[in-house]
């Protein structure tokens, strides 16, 4: 039985106010012109600052949104920082965790996430953790290795909390294909999915890994979204750059039935 799907837009540090909220009538509009065929579960992953208009553009709809990072404590000195207890209070419902991006750009060590997963878990926040090798590891032939050892760090505090696997999700994102319009091959983001999937039964359980939606990203697309959903393990996607246009997303959320 396939999984209900997830289809997720992560729009980074990118579009303003009006942009955003142009973008929530756009989707929800096209979410209910396509109603029937779209089944995936939608969410939008703004900057902080686009929070507010996205909960006012989205509030009441079937679309949830969450932050695109979280701080492992709840509160306190911590300049610059957003914690789960402040995402929870602007409406979120999911947190990503682990994305790439953070880890380059800020250093965010596998422990570091694992703590963030805890931190979204303890506010009732659903974490949508992100994991993925570099081009540099997969060429070495350690992509299986990687991935391993970033849930080995990672899952405890999913293992700990007994959340029900709706309540979160893994995002499989090979680094190298990020951006770069070098899209996993459905075969490759069928095999790395298929893995985590074993690693989620070994540590959790074959219940939970079951039904826990792993989801690819790593420049999705109108085009290739279809063949990459026809993995059995790929339960939808985590879409950056293409996400950013509502018409390219709404295309790619077709793409997951
Ligand atoms: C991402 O940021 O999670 C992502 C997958 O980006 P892109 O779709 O642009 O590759």
């Amino acid at each position: 039985m396939r999984r209900s799907p997830i289809a997720a837009a992560n729009w980074k540090m990118n579009l303003l106010r009006a942009d955003a909220e142009a973008y929530c009538r756009t989707l929800l509009d096209g979410l209910e012109r396509r109603e029937g065929e779209a089944a995936a579960e939608v969410l939008l992953f703004p900057p902080f600052p686009l929070l507010p208009a996205v909960a006012a553009g989205l509030g009441g709809s079937r679309v949830a949104w969450g932050g695109q990072d979280l701080h492992p404590e709840d509160a306190g000195a911590h300049t610059g920082d957003v914690s789960g207890a402040q995402l929870a209070d602007a409406g979120c419902a999911w947190a990503l965790a682990g994305h790439s991006e953070r880890r380059r750009d800020h250093g965010e060590s596998d422990a570091l996430v694992a703590r963030k997963v805890a931190a979204a878990l303890r506010n009732g926040l659903a974490p949508l953790l992100c994991v993925g090798e570099t081009k540099a590891e997969r060429d070495g032939g350690a992509t299986f290795e990687v991935l391993g050892r970033q849930l080995a760090i990672s899952l405890p505090p999913l293992a700990a909390s007994g959340s029900p696997p709706r309540s979160f999700a893994l995002a499989y994102e090979p680094v190298w294909a990020i951006g770069t319009g070098d899209t996993a091959t459905p075969e490759t983001a069928q095999r790395a999915h298929g893995y985590l999937r074993e690693v989620l039964a070994e540590r959790l359980g074959e219940p939970v890994a079951t039904a826990t939606r792993i989801l690819y990203g790593g420049s999705v697309k109108p085009g290739n979204a279809a063949e990459l959903f026809a993995g059995p393990d790929v339960d939808g996607f985590l879409v950056g750059g293409a996400s950013l246009d509502a018409a390219e997303f709404l295309d790619i959320i077709r793409g997951c039935r």
